[in-house]
């Protein structure tokens, strides 16, 4: 993997649109901020190699590299990446009392690992009218607090930076794929650096297909609703295409067609849909809105899972085939689309002279991929 400084962040990745806001390079330093879902950079900075850039997931992000890191084999085409199991999941009887997103799966594990020590705080992700907020909580009344998607892409990260700086440890953090591979890229301590220490215990990744631009949201919206009247927001699984947003006594859906010019260029290039880095991922359920998809691939994912089953926090039953295999097929077409576009666009690159690239894949997987 190439590091470069801030200098080649801003020239790579946010001047070339491809920044979902992810936060990963903000409270590094004073210069990278974040503001209202866009990460600025307020000033000129001239380091050669920095953290900001290192943790970017839109710069030079080498999936052979990674993948040898966090699974100890190479990164293969294959859907779902490395896993031990997929069921259907939901949150079990007694939880704290308010709105999730579909089963509840990830408030319910995220409330399940504070509360047996697993993780001391949780950084998530709250929202201010439609702009995202990271907060980092430490009850269930947080958790629960900060429950439902927000399809916006957030600077939920920055938060991990601060609990880094700040020394705070055994941090447990919901994230979307790319905030999920900016998670594995810090916790390999790219720059080496003497004084690191890894802040986070516990990855609870989403499945992610999109995410809207914050900015281009807020006024898309405005147009159409009182978006102070918005309580709740959905994407519901295809064949829907539509966006919904429950504004408390009526009910608005908004065609995907009609929205998808909100989606950053970044995510057009993003292989991963169902956070292959973290610890378990959770996405929805064909067909079953009550309930989640739920994906174990570390020891440390097994164990919460098994544990939180046993208590009754979550409850778990087989996945049925057909939505195993729809689900693959979903995730498998991302990466196509995602590397097939890259190469369009020559931000595919495996060497090191020639343009940076916004992530390398060994030639042999690309051509699984793309078929040539
Ligand atoms: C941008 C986005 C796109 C998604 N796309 C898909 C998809 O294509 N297919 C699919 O199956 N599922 C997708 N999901 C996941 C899905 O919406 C649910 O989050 C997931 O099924 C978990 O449901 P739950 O009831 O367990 O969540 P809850 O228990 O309600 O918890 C939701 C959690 O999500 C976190 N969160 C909310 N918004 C964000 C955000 N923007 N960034 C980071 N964390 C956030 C909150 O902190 C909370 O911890 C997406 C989620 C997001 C945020
Ligand atoms: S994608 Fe994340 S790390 Fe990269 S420039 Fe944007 S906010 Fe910073
Ligand atoms: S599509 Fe990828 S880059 Fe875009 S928000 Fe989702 S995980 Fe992040």
């Amino acid at each position: 993997m190439r590091i470069f400084g801030p200098n080649e962040l801003k020239a790579d990745v946010q001047d070339k649109g491809l920044c979902v806001g992810c936060g990963a390079c903000v409270n590094l330093c004073p210069y990278f901020k974040n503001h209202q879902g866009k990460t600025v950079m307020l000033f000129p900075c001239t380091l050669e190699k920095g953290r900001c850039h290192a943790y970017c997931p839109k710069t030079e992000v080498d999936y052979t590299e990674l993948s040898q890191a966090r699974w100890k084999r190479p990164y293969d085409a294959s859907p779902l990446g490395t896993h031990d199991g997929v069921v259907m999941a939901r949150a079990g009887e007694g939880r704290v009392e308010g709105r999730v997103q579909a089963g509840g799966t990830v408030s319910a594990l995220t409330a399940f690992a504070l509360r047996e020590g697993m993780i001391e705080e949780a950084v998530l992700t709250n929202r201010e009218g439609l702009v995202p907020v990271p907060q980092m909580v430490g009850d269930e009344t947080g958790i629960y607090g900060c429950a439902t998607s927000k399809y916006t892409a957030a600077p939920t990260l920055s938060e991990v930076n601060r609990a880094a700086r700040e020394g705070i440890r055994n941090v447990g953090v919901v994230a979307t794929p790319c905030q999920a591979t900016a998670l594995a890229l810090m916790r390999e301590n790219p720059l080496d650096r003497e004084d690191f220490v890894d802040p986070v215990s516990l990855v609870i990744g989403l499945f992610c297909t999109w995410a809207l631009d914050t900015r281009k949201l807020i006024p898309f919206l405005e147009s159409r609703v009182d978006v102070s009247r918005i309580q709740w927001m959905d994407i519901p699984p295809p064949p829907a295409e539509v966006f919904v947003l429950d504004l408390g006594n009526e009910e608005i859906q908004i065609p995907l067609d009609e929205i998808r010019a909100l989606v950053p260029r970044g995510c057009l290039l993003c292989p991963d849909m169902t956070s292959e880095w973290a610890d378990v991922s959770v996405g929805v359920l064909e067909g079953e809105p009550e309930w989640n998809t739920l994906i174990v691939r570390t020891e440390k994912g097994r164990a919460l899972v098994d544990k939180a089953v046993e208590a009754g926090s979550i409850v778990v039953k087989e996945m049925p085939a057909a939505n195993l295999e729809h689900l693959r097929t979903a995730a498998l077409n991302k990466k196509k689309r995602a590397v097939a576009r890259a190469r369009e666009e020559n931000l595919l690159n495996n060497t090191d002279e020639g343009e940076r690239a916004a992530f390398r894949m060994d030639p042999s997987v690309v051509e699984e991929l793309t078929g040539s």
